[in-house]
């Protein structure tokens, strides 16, 4: 019998999910979103991601991260209308960093030897004449840049290859999507991507998500290596980062990192700080010319979606309005890292699915 899915959610970790899900032919899946690809709205994290993969995660949390980059390295290599480019990436350490108060500095990403230097191609650490001024040390290695203009309606069209339906709907109660499949059966399984949305989503209503807001400016220079500092001297929800994005995506400056702020509009002086923080560390990006020798795409905003605790990757057993239970699948509160992380989770979401089958049949 079909196993009748609903996936909440249109970004990345949903699509994602979907597109894993879809690759067995008994499920049947609609995927239900306020937003999907092509919409730019505040509520709506991926489009502005820059995205690259640089690692976030601690050792023991690492399994996300390290079950995606095998499947976004083959997209990389083979697949190139997915929209993604192998880059170099250039990391640099402050020592002041490791011990300033904020959330980058306890990044893993900028530990000496980090779990991911096995997982990562190329890894190696910079040499004293290749660490930029200011810093006192760096690693380079191997990574990616996805143009998630073209991924993320690239995983649409995946997902449709696979037969997966896409509706538009707004849900008040998780609950709700029960009824929302396209075969108008009951879903006995829903899937819940809804980041940012499950602090407010009756069944959900998680309330240690917040978002991590991210200001960027996208400009038409570009710049190999990517680039990411420990730190900045402007405060500490202040980052730098450079990356270029495949397929005339642009180059995304960054950034911020501001857990609690939910402001959509993006403020001039933040853009002016990224712009100039930019140019210090990599003053090739306008050959030499300063903050005035960059072409302004636009200016951004994206929230990221933080959860106190981390990702929530489980199922859960909801009891609906009709008396009957439904099974719903949490994969959410991905916040900086939902694309390098996506295949992993997404792995995780069949494996819930599967156990959920086994024990009902
Ligand atoms: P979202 O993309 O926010 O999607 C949520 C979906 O749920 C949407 O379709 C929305 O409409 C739907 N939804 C919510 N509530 C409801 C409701 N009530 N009813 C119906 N639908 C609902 N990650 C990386 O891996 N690498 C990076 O380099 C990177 N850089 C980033 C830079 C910035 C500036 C930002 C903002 C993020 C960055 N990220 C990066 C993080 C990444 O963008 C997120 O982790 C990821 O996009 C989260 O995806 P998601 O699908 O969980 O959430």
């Amino acid at each position: 019998m079909a196993n009748v899915i609903v996936v909440a959610g249109a970004g990345v970790s949903g699509l994602t999910s979907a597109l894993l899900l879809s690759k067995n032919k008994d499920n049947v899946i609609t995927v239900v979103a306020k937003h999907m690809p092509g919409d730019y709205d505040i509520e709506y994290a991926s489009p502005w991601a820059g995205a690259n993969v640089l690692p976030m995660a601690s050792e023991e949390n690492s399994r996300w991260e390290r079950r995606t980059w095998p499947e976004l390295k083959r997209l990389a290599e083979d697949v190139p209308e997915a929209g993604i480019h192998f880059q170099k990436a250039r990391v640099f350490r402050r020592k002041k960093d490791e011990t300033a108060p904020g959330v980058h500095p306890a990044d893993p990403l900028f530990s000496a030897n980090p779990w991911y230097q096995s997982v990562l191609p190329d890894y190696r650490e910079l040499g004293p004449n290749e660490v930029i001024p200011g810093h006192d040390s760096g690693c380079e290695f191997t990574s990616l840049c996805i143009n998630t203009a073209i991924y993320l309606p690239w995983l649409v069209g995946q997902c449709l290859k696979n037969g997966v339906v896409f509706k538009r709907a707004v849900l008040t109660d998780i609950r709700d999507a029960k009824a929302l499949s396209h075969t108008g059966r009951p879903a006995k399984i829903i899937v819940n991507a809804t980041a940012l949305g499950s602090l407010k989503l009756g069944g959900v209503k998680d309330d240690t998500m917040t978002p991590a807001r991210g200001q960027v400016v996208v400009v038409r220079n570009e710049y190999h290596p990517m680039i990411a500092t420990s730190g900045t001297d402007d405060g500490a929800t202040e980052m730098t980062y450079i990356m270029t994005r495949a397929a005339g995506g642009g180059t995304i400056l960054g950034g911020t990192y501001d857990l609690g702020n939910w402001e959509s509009v993006p403020d001039p002086n933040i853009a002016v700080r990224i712009m100039k923080r930019a140019v210090d560390v990599a003053p090739g990006l306008t050959g030499g010319k300063g903050i005035e020798g960059l072409s302004v795409i636009r200016h951004g905003v994206g929230l990221r979606p933080y959860r106190k605790d981390g990702l929530r990757l489980e199922a859960e057993k909801l009891d609906g309005d009709d008396g009957e239970t439904v099974y719903v699948v949490h994969n959410y509160g991905h916040a900086g890292w939902g694309y390098q992380g996506s295949y992993g989770c997404a792995e995780g979401v069949v494996e819930c699915v599967e156990e959920i089958v086994k024990v009902g049949s």
